[in-house]
C-alpha cells in the first residue's frame, strides 16, 4: 500500500477507522515524518503491522545553483521527470511537471522534443512536492504547472493533486498556478469547474498572429481571437489577474511590430491580465536565440506606455538547465544541458 498512490482509497484498502488515516497523513503531509515507528499517536502493535510506503517517486540527482535547485526524479516505470526549487525574496515556490514530455510541441522547448510519453498521476505530481519539501524541511507556499507538459491536458489528475495540495498541505488556491499552452477547448473545460477555474491561471501566447502562433506552438487548438475571447468572460475573483506568458524569441516575435499587435490583442482585456515576458533560455538542442537586452526593455516599455500590466522573468537556473523549457524527460538530455 501507498498513502499517496492509494490517497482516495485508503479506508477501504486499510480497513482502518478514518481517525487512523487522518493521523496517519497528519504525520506524513503536515510533520514530514514516513518513519512509522515514529508515529507515537498510533497503537505499537498497529504500527508494527502497518504495511505503508509514502513515496511513488525515487529522487535520482538534485543540481542546485544560486537561486534555484533542479531534482532529478525517476517514476517507477523508469523515466525521468524534473521539478525546480525556486527560493523567491519571503517564500519558496515549486516548478512541477505534469507530463512526461508534451504533445504540444513547441519549437521553443526541450519538454516537446520527443513528443509526449504519458501523463504523471496525481501521486506522482503530489510527490514532486511532498519529497522536495520533506527533504529540505521547508514550507513550499507556492506551486506553478510549469514544469514538462501541458498541466490541461491531465486535467483529471491535476485536479486531484491541486485537491490534496490544499487539503493535505494547507496550500492557498491563490498560490497555485496552472500555465497553460491554451487549446481554447481546455479553457473551456477549465471555466467551467468551479474549483480548478479559482486556481491562478497562465496562458502562454508567444506570438501576435495565428501563423506565427500555429508555427511555434504546432498542436495547439483555437485561433488568438478565438482563445481571446475565451479569456474576456474568464471568471476572475475581485483583484485576480490571468498572466499572459509572452517568451521573447530574438528576430522572431521580438520587433516593435509585435509589441503594437500584442497591445492590439490584449488592450480589450487591459484590466483583466498581467504580462510576463520570457526571454528565451537558449539550449544545445534548439537553434533559437535568447533577444537582446534592449529589445526586451523597448518591447515592455511600449506596453508600459499603453497601461499594460507588463514584467519581465529572467529565469533563474539557467546553467543548470532549470530554466522555462529546459526540462526533459531524457536523463542524458537534461544533464547535457
Ligand atoms: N505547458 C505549459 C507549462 C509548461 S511551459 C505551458 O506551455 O504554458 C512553462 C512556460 O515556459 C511557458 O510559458 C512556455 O512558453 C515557457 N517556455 C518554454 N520553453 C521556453 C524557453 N526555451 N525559454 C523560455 N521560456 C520557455
Ligand atoms: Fe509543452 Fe509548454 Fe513546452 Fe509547449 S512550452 S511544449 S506546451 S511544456
Amino acid at each position: 500500500m501507498n498513502l499517496l498512490k492509494d490517497y482516495f482509497e485508503l479506508e477501504n484498502i486499510l480497513n482502518i477507522e478514518q481517525y487512523r488515516i487522518s493521523q496517519i497523513k497528519s504525520w506524513a503531509f503536515k510533520k514530514k515524518i514516513t518513519d512509522i515507528s515514529k508515529m507515537s499517536d498510533l497503537p505499537k502493535t498497529f504500527r508494527e503491522n502497518l504495511n505503508l510506503e509514502f513515496h511513488v517517486l525515487e529522487l535520482d540527482s538534485y543540481t542546485p545553483s544560486k537561486d534555484s535547485t533542479k531534482y532529478v526524479f525517476k517514476t517507477k516505470d523508469g523515466y525521468f521527470i524534473e521539478s525546480v526549487l525556486i527560493k523567491e525574496k519571503d517564500h519558496f515556490t515549486l516548478c512541477v511537471s505534469t507530463q512526461i514530455g508534451c504533445a504540444v510541441g513547441c519549437k521553443f522547448c526541450v519538454s516537446a522534443l520527443n513528443g509526449l510519453v504519458r501523463n504523471l498521476g496525481f501521486d506522482e505530481i503530489v510527490d514532486q512536492y511532498f519529497y522536495i519539501s520533506k527533504k529540505e524541511n521547508i514550507f513550499i507556499r507556492n506551486i506553478v504547472f510549469m514544469g514538462m507538459g501541458e498541466p490541461l491536458a491531465n486535467f483529471e489528475h491535476l485536479k486531484k493533486a491541486c485537491f490534496i495540495f490544499l487539503k493535505e498541505f494547507g496550500l492557498s488556491k491563490r498560490h497555485l498556478t496552472i500555465s497553460t499552452s491554451g487549446y481554447t477547448n481546455y479553457i473551456r473545460k477549465l471555466k467551467s469547474d468551479s474549483f480548478m477555474n479559482s486556481l491562478n491561471l497562465a496562458i502562454s501566447l508567444n506570438a501576435t498572429f495565428d501563423e506565427l502562433r500555429q508555427h511555434l506552438m504546432p498542436n495547439v487548438m483555437g485561433s488568438l481571437k478565438e482563445l481571446i475571447k475565451e479569456l474576456s468572460n474568464y471568471p476572475l475573483a475581485p483583484r485576480r489577474r490571468i498572466t499572459i506568458e509572452y517568451v521573447l524569441i530574438d528576430g522572431v516575435n521580438d520587433s516593435l511590430e509585435d509589441t503594437k499587435r500584442l497591445f492590439n490583442i490584449l488592450k480589450a482585456l487591459k484590466h483583466k491580465i498581467k504580462l510576463n515576458l520570457i526571454p528565451y533560455n537558449p539550449n544545445p538542442f534548439i537553434d533559437f536565440k535568447r533577444p537582446k537586452e534592449k529589445n526586451v526593455y523597448a518591447f515592455q516599455e511600449y506596453l508600459l506606455k499603453n497601461d499594460i500590466s507588463c514584467t519581465i522573468r529572467w529565469s533563474k537556473g539557467l546553467e543548470t538547465g532549470a530554466a522555462c523549457g529546459n526540462l526533459s524527460y531524457k536523463k542524458m538530455i537534461s544533464s547535457d544541458l
